[in-house]
């Protein structure tokens, strides 16, 4: 129920103004009652001294002419239904005179200190004995004794006529309270309702919107600042819904540019494909000597002729890869591989590389077989290859290359660890994005096309794997990457 009031704008409007009624009737009831006491107990009193000022008079008179004016002072104490005694009290606390006789005949002592007093005082004091709240006043006489201090005239005077009239106030006060904090709730409601019915039709209204209708428009017609925001909304709406289509049509071109791009890349790699593997065989042969014995120099020239072609051809591959990524067309056919077989056999290609680079080579082949992996061969073979060419390019002569895979019982981890230029550590973000090369090896001009990890990341990722890698410039790097083991 609380949580009502704490989570939504209604709640909290509503049970602010309703609590404010509340509180504020409370405090209202309080002060009234306070300032209807105090008037009423102050006409009290200064009704019943007048009566004592009267009685002593009377009292006086009577003392003189010793005859004592019961009838009179009877008459004196009915006119107020609030006194309840009156006596005359001697100094010494004895009473000399009561409207009631009992108490003369009781000669009640009273051991008060204001007996005695000079001046009018008016006390608190309770009636019988501890049970009746009483206001006693006490006037001074003009008799007095021996030691010349003055009689006193003792009159108590009930409150019960303050408290019924304390009474009546609480019960008006609450009936008139109930009824209009009755009235308050309903106005409460109404007002809050009218504050918080265009929120929420606001609220329904950016709902729609964010699900992607910008053709909505919120319909609140007032002109307070809910009605502004309204009309905020909707120009933001209407705003949002220009830039969008803006936007659509400048994807659209992007789009239709990048599938230009992709496409010139392909037909151009394609074209080039065929005449570059035309030109490799020949080249082949010739250096083979097919064609007729050679002189060294034209073979190391012919063979650098070759490499060019190579390099030529990869790049052609790597093009039409990123193409076929691109377009959706890298097509995978999996089977059930042993990992670490595939590995063992593509090394095999870099064995003339490493003995030219001298690199010490490691591929640390588990001594248990693993278990086999659902791959795509070429693919993958491709994706390994890439990371080792990288590992050995990257490298100076004499470096270190080491391989290993482990068996992390979900999925097989690959490691390819060199001890090579590193890659600089602000351009790690950047370095599965295509074309991306690190500045040290542009540097070194180390060949290269900044494409190999683009495609690594696509064919592991493929997989069901992931590739990281960790990496300080000039002292090495290490690639990671995952497949998952298929249960
Ligand atoms: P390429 O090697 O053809 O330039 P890649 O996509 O394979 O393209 O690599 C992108 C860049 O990442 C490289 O140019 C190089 O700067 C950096 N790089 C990749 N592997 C390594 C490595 N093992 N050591 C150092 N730098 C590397």
């Amino acid at each position: 129920m609380f949580r009502v009031f704490k989570n939504s704008i209604f709640g909290k409007i509503f049970g602010s103004l309703i609590l404010t009624l509340f509180l504020s009737g409370v405090f209202f009831i309080f002060v009234s009652l306070k300032q209807q006491g105090a008037r009423i107990t102050e006409n009290l009193i200064k009704r019943s001294e007048t009566l004592s000022k009267i009685a002593s008079k009377q009292i006086e008179k009577a003392y003189y002419a010793e005859v004592w004016p019961f009838e009179t002072l009877k008459l004196i104490i009915s006119e107020s239904e609030d006194i309840v005694f009156l006596w005359v009290a001697k100094p010494d606390g004895r009473i000399y005179f009561s409207d009631d006789p009992d108490v003369i005949s009781m000669g009640k002592i009273i051991k008060e200190p204001f007996l005695g007093t000079e001046e009018t005082l008016i006390q608190d004091w309770t009636y019988p004995r501890g049970v009746e709240k009483i206001k006693l006043i006490i006037q001074p006489l003009e008799i007095r004794d021996e030691e010349g201090r003055p009689w006193s005239l003792l009159m108590g005077v009930s409150l019960r006529s303050v408290v019924a009239a304390e009474r009546t106030v609480i019960f008006n006060s609450l009936g008139l309270f109930i009824l209009t904090f009755f009235l308050a709730i309903f106005i409460s409601f109404y007002l809050t309702k009218k504050i918080t019915s265009p929120l929420e039709k606001l609220k329904q209204g950016a709902e729609i919107i964010g699900k992607g209708n910008l053709d909505y428009q919120i319909e609140i017609k007032t002109r307070d600042e809910v009605g502004k925001l309204a009309e905020a909304f909707n120009k933001m709406t209407e705003d949002l819904k220009n830039s969008q289509m803006a936007l659509g049509e400048e994807l659209k071109r992007a789009k239709e540019l990048d599938r230009m791009k992709t496409e010139f890349i392909s037909i151009a790699a394609h074209q080039l494909r065929t005449p570059l593997t035309a030109v490799k065989w020949i080249l082949k042969m010739i250096i083979n000597g097919d064609l007729g014995e050679l002189t060294s120099e034209q073979k190391a020239f012919l063979s650098r002729g070759y490499q060019g072609n190579e390099r030529t051809i990869k790049l052609v591959n790597d093009f039409l890869n990123v193409s076929r990524i691109e377009e959706g067309r890298f097509g995978y056919v999996f089977e059930l591989i042993q990992l670490e077989d595939l590995i063992d056999n593509l090394i095999q290609d870099f064995d003339h590389v490493i003995k030219e680079r001298q690199v010490d080579f490691i591929f640390e082949k588990p001594k248990e077989p693993l278990p086999k992996v659902k791959i795509d061969h070429s693919k993958m073979r491709l994706a390994i290859q890439n990371l080792i060419d990288n590992a050995i390019k990257y490298t100076p002569e004499k470096g270190r290359v080491a391989i290993s895979i482990k068996n992390s019982i979900m999925h097989l981890e690959v490691t390819i660890k060199d001890t090579g230029y590193g890659i600089p550590k602000k351009q790690h973000e950047r370095i599965f994005t295509k074309f991306f090369r690190g500045d040290n090896v542009i540097r070194k001009q180390v060949e290269g096309t900044g494409l190999g990890l683009f495609i690594v990341k696509n064919i592991i990722e493929k997989h069901g794997g992931t590739i990281w890698f960790e990496s300080e410039e000039n002292k090495g790097t290490t690639f990671y990457f995952t497949i998952p083991v298929s249960t």
